[in-house]
């Protein structure tokens, strides 16, 4: 845990829908910096884990700028598709991060699996690692998830990626039909930022 105080901090995400999930979540006292400021591209995400991938970011954001990077790794996984897209949740979008694309093509997969699955409940998680780097130096990093199931179509315009199509257990609602302040309070950042607040 560092010493003092952190006072600035940049968020290591070029996503600009996660940028905003995390500045709001984010004490006002601390000036956020992001990758966006500093016209960073991301780093190559060859990790085989969210945790990997998580440090990846917060370490190469960190020594591109010399200031403490908080990053994040997520995804969505679903079960009866042996948990793709997983790590590969934004590389299904492709270069354009097209998420038309990407849920297309989540239902061309659940449909090649089982034709009847639109009567069946088809279990998926989001999954979220959140890590605090210094340099090469781990300062923190948590994970939170949120369970749920996949809308039999797309509803909702809020939120990003894969929202339209997740349907938190227990909810009615898809994340893209939620009111983002309703989606963030429950949502796998916010259960990893709650864990990792403690060493901002
Ligand atoms: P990465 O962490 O940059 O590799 O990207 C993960 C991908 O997972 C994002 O591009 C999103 O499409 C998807 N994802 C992660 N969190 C969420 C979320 O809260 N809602 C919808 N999609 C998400």
């Amino acid at each position: 845990m560092p010493k003092k105080k952190i006072t600035s901090l940049l968020i290591g995400t070029n996503n600009k829908g996660k940028l905003k999930e995390i500045r709001d979540l984010l004490p006002k006292t601390i000036k956020i910096y992001s990758t966006l400021d500093f016209k960073l591209k991301s780093p190559v995400e060859n990790g085989s884990s969210f945790k990997e991938n998580s440090l990846i970011k917060s370490k190469y954001f960190s020594k591109k700028t010399n200031l403490i990077c908080l990053s994040d790794d997520s995804g969505l996984e679903i079960d009866c598709l042996n948990k793709k897209p997983g790590i590969h949740s934004a590389r299904w979008a492709g270069q354009n991060a097209d998420f038309n694309k990407a849920i297309k093509r989540i239902y061309r997969e659940l449909n090649k699996k089982d034709k009847d699955w639109k009567t069946k409940k088809i279990r998926a998680r989001f999954i979220c690692v959140l890590s605090v780097c210094y340099l090469n130096k781990v300062i923190a990093y948590t994970s939170g998830k949120i369970e749920g199931l996949i809308s039999k179509k797309k509803k909702g315009k809020n939120g990003f990626g894969y929202d339209p199509i997740f349907i938190p257990l227990r909810k009615k609602k898809t994340f893209g039909e939620m009111k983002p302040s309703v989606k963030y309070k429950m949502d796998h950042r916010y259960k990893a930022f709650k864990k990792i607040r403690k060493f901002l």
